[in-house]
């Protein structure tokens, strides 16, 4: 039976989001020299949030002019055991706040709020604990050689998982005894600043974090000031490109998280039951807005139907709809843009013959949504198959041999991420071993932790976040 909407219950009336934010600027909140804000609005219920400063070139240029007077003076004459008392304080707090931060990721991006709740939250805190760890430890990190920070880094974020991105950039810049300027997405900048708050109530140093909102334009800016010394940047591989080309030929560093168009590849061996649970979780958590989403299913051809049937039962259960509600799974689509993205990369798997089935839901009337697809009688040249949806869009295709998979699964010109189901151990190892991916999980999907690298091969970008790898592009290591 199809699940219906429910009003949202009373989650926001318990927190507090100002009607306007200013820019988070050497510790103060500075009004954007332009006197332009944008509005934020949730993506479920097309309501105004609040309303968010603009920053222009100028902005942006005090920001890093703050932080690099924030690392010469303070920060960068800091023992790595005070530094890493503040990013414990950052993590303290985060925990103390996690309730409000959830209900406000919630709010502003659209996903469910079990998955803010539970996921994001107790890993942005974890960040900055594990981070927290390695400040007084670098020495350890790199024996026998000398790591020493960069400077000032210029770090651009999506819109994905917000307030985790920030964790996964500030966490390890400030541990390795950088100082930031971050830029939040545009369609969600409220838990960055929320983050600022919490900065300020740690008693960081001015300057150490500023916090820059606004559109490409300001990314643009920070990215291409001359002071920054590092550049860290997690989006879309398009805007990754450019960046890269208008960074050639300067001395700053670069690491880059793109997309991705990752494999789930399910032998006839695998348990199917526990297989379907990580297929569902690998495209249609974050309503598959996850770089590194399970969005094409390889299914060896004996298990193809029982597979599908109970892929197809486990859809029908998926409840859609208010993000505040603890019982929904799939939340609204970021933005209605993202929306016309998903909308039309789906006509055309319609239009190049795929079959469509859709969880059977009825969807509220205003915000953004899609119901959980998968589309069936897919082949490798459908758009489907090769272009990263970022939405609850699933392509099924079939092999005959490991090898078969091996080489369906790489072909992408992406290499962010891959699952391997079977119940053979030195299967899942020879089959990982082959698959051009950064990350792979076997008998499982999603899993992430601090400790862990993460990042990706060809299109998908350089360098690792996560884990001692992550300290590295942030330090200069003689
Ligand atoms: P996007 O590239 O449009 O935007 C990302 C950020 O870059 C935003 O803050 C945006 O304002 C800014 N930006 C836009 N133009 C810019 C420019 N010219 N210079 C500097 N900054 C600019 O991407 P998105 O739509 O926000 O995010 C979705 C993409 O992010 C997907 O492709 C997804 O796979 C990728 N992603 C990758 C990872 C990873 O770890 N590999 C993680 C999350 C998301």
């Amino acid at each position: 039976k199809a699940w219906t909407y429910a009003p949202a219950p009373e989650a926001a009336d318990h927190v507090r989001i100002d009607p306007r934010y200013e820019l988070f600027i050497g510790g103060k909140w500075v009004a954007p020299s332009s006197g332009k804000y944008f509005e934020t609005v949730s993506p479920s219920t097309e309501q105004k949030l609040a309303e968010v400063a603009e920053a222009n070139e100028r902005d942006v240029d005090l920001a890093v002019k703050a932080a690099r007077v924030a690392y010469e003076k303070y920060w960068s004459k800091l023992s790595g055991i005070e530094r890493g008392k503040y990013v414990y304080r950052i993590a303290r707090v985060i925990q103390e706040k996690a309730r409000e931060l959830a209900i406000v990721e919630t709010m502003d991006g659209g996903k469910p709020i079990k998955e803010s709740r539970d996921v994001d939250l107790p890993l942005v805190a974890a960040h900055f604990f594990y981070y927290a760890g390695w400040a007084d430890k670098l020495a350890y990190a790199f024996p026998g050689r000398s790591p020493r920070p960069l400077g000032v880094a210029g770090q651009v974020i999506p819109w994905n998982f917000p307030l985790l991105m920030a964790a996964w950039k500030l966490a390890p810049a400030l541990a390795a005894g950088n100082t930031c300027v971050l830029k939040p997405a545009e369609t969600t900048p409220l838990t960055a600043l929320l983050l600022a708050k919490i900065i300020e109530e740690c008693d960081l140093p001015p300057g150490v974090v500023n916090i820059v909102t606004g559109a490409g334009a300001t990314g643009a800016a920070l990215v291409a000031h001359p002071d920054v010394d590092k550049v860290a940047f997690t989006g879309s591989t398009d805007v990754g490109k450019r960046i890269q080309k208008a960074l050639s030929g300067t001395k700053k560093k670069l690491t880059l998280e793109l997309g991705g168009k990752a494999a789930n590849i399910v032998f006839a061996d695998a348990p199917l039951d526990q297989a379907v649970e990580g297929i569902i979780s690998g495209i249609f958590f974050n309503q598959g807005h996850v770089c590194c989403a399970g969005s094409r299913l390889l299914v060896e051809e004996g298990a193809f139907e029982p597979l599908l049937q109970k892929l197809r039962d486990r859809m029908q259960t998926l409840r859609v709809g208010d993000p505040l509600d603890k019982n929904t799974d799939v939340g609204a689509i970021n933005s209605k843009m993202q929306l016309d993205k998903i909308r039309e990369l789906v006509e055309a798997g319609e239009r190049e013959g795929a079959s469509r089935f859709s969880t059977p839901c009825e969807l509220p009337a205003r915000g953004y949504w899609f119901a959980p697809t998968l589309f069936t009688g897919v082949s490798q040249s459908h758009r489907i198959a090769r272009e990263e949806i970022f939405g609850p869009v699933l392509a099924v295709m079939t092999f005959r041999t490991p090898d078969e998979a091996i080489e369906k699964a790489n072909n992408t010109m992406y290499g962010l991420s891959a699952g391997v189901w079977t119940d053979k151990g030195s299967k899942s190892f020879w089959v990982s071993q082959r698959l051009r991916a950064g990350v792979v999980w076997a008998n499982t999907y999603n899993k992430f932790d601090p400790s862990s690298p993460f990042g990706g091969y060809k299109e998908s970008g350089f360098g690792r976040e996560g884990g001692r790898q992550g300290l590295l592009p942030y330090l200069e290591v003689d």
